[in-house]
């Protein structure tokens, strides 16, 4: 117990200190993304170059990213049941409102590009100096968000790096737009067409991905099913009372309340720990992971017991045992609902016996298994995987073991 309370708290002091890099990385991204805004702009500007100017409107793109970035991360830190449902929404409503900008402003560079009378570009060494500086801070930014990302797993980071490496591809097209017009052969408007592609191309992805949470889309349906399956291989789990999975933007954030078949929060934890971790390396967009582990008090008790035969007596034995009495008891009186004697499906296997035995039991949904010797190791520890108790039997027979939930819930009561 000491010990697993000890790697719970490093675990989290590493996830703390996992989040505070991410929030670092993405605070950095702002920085960076907002200097080179304003030295576009400005080589933009005095250039008169259209390659140019449609690198600053890719600039403004990656600056509210940035932004829409950091601040999903801060919104995303607070993870109670009171989840900033409206919250989060302001940064998908950025995205759809970039987007549009990135529109209008690639339609509007586009006319003028066309525009008569216009004026020639102008191309000096510092333009293309500041052309270079772009292209190596969006590198190198785009290398540090890449490898932090990587190492501390977050999608988030991963998908920012990456798109800066596409920022540099089009603002490197902007530099041979600018060296050729510079040497006197003119391809800014060329230049400047590709490079709004791109931009166009990203603004359409943001559109798309802010749309989709603004109109309140679930996750895919394949995703959903995802997360479903790996609730329900759960064995601690009794009823998934509450899920909720939302995409925002390129973050999904996923919220259950579970009901489990343990008032043991030591081990409700570790099973929380345990499906968080799963989730996450099926599902690596998943950038948080928020569950509600309610113990379970329970008015039904399944009592498994294994018997040397359908007459009820106990059989020393638990994967040797011939037939297994199964029942439902209720615990305020230890009234025995329902019982029956089903055979043991895995009595000829030749190996590991005990632990289909156990397994077989688990997936019949038991709460306790009464034996009369203590279980082996191997079922012992599926079984207490799986929350369910185990006691010695203090009678010979099934009837009279039932009848002791009776007594036993009695002097409870009293
Ligand atoms: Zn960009």
């Amino acid at each position: 117990m000491l010990i697993s309370a000890a790697t719970d708290a490093y675990q989290n002091s590493d996830r703390t200190a996992a989040n505070r890099i991410v929030r670092r990385v993405a605070l950095w991204g702002i920085v960076v993304s907002v200097a080179l805004l304003a030295l576009t702009v400005v080589i933009a500007a005095v250039s008169h170059s259209f390659a140019l100017t449609a690198v600053a409107v890719d600039c403004i793109v990656d600056v509210v990213a940035a932004l829409v970035l950091w601040l999903g991360l801060r919104l995303s830190e607070r993870k109670t049941a009171a989840f900033p449902y409206g919250l989060y929404k302001i940064e998908n409503v950025l995205q759809v409102a970039i987007a549009v900008l990135i529109f209008i402003a690639s339609y509007e560079i586009a006319r003028q590009a066309f525009a008569t009378g216009r004026q020639a570009p102008s191309i000096g060494g510092l333009i293309i100096a500041g052309v270079v500086v772009t292209i190596v801070a969006t590198w190198a930014y785009g290398w540090y968000a890449m490898r932090w990302g990587k190492r501390v797993s977050s999608p988030a980071l991963m998908a920012d790096g990456k798109h800066r490496q596409t920022d540099v591809l089009s603002t490197s097209l902007a530099l041979v737009a600018v060296v050729s017009t510079a040497a006197g052969f003119d391809i800014d408007r060329v230049g400047a067409f590709v490079i709004l592609g791109f931009a166009v191309y990203s603004g359409w992805g943001l559109l798309v991905s802010g749309m989709k949470v603004l109109l309140d889309a679930s996750v895919d349906a394949k995703t959903l099913a995802q997360i479903e399956r790996i609730l329900a291989s759960e064995a601690l789990i009794e009823q998934v009372d509450a899920l909720a999975v939302r995409s925002s933007g390129r973050y999904v954030f996923l919220e259950a309340t579970l009901r489990l078949r343990t008032d043991n929060l030591a081990k409700a934890h570790v099973a929380g720990e345990r499906l968080e971790e799963q989730i996450r390396s099926t599902l690596p967009a998943v950038e948080r992971v928020s569950l509600r582990l309610e113990p379970s008090h329970r008015d039904v008790l399944h009592v498994a017991v294994p018997l040397a035969s359908a007459e009820g007596e106990i059989s020393s034995e638990f994967g040797e045992a011939p037939v297994f009495g199964l029942a439902e008891v209720r615990t305020a009186d230890g009234q025995a609902l329902r019982q029956e004697i089903v055979e043991n499906p895995h009595r000829g296997v030749e190996k590991q016996k005990g632990i289909l035995v156990a397994e077989w039991l688990v997936g019949q949904g038991i709460d306790v298994l009464i034996t009369v010797r203590a279980v082996n190791k191997g079922p012992s520890y599926v079984l207490r995987e799986a929350g369910v108790e185990m006691r010695l039997a203090r009678t010979a027979r099934l009837a009279d073991e039932l009848a002791l939930f009776a007594h036993d819930g009695h002097t409870d009561g009293s």
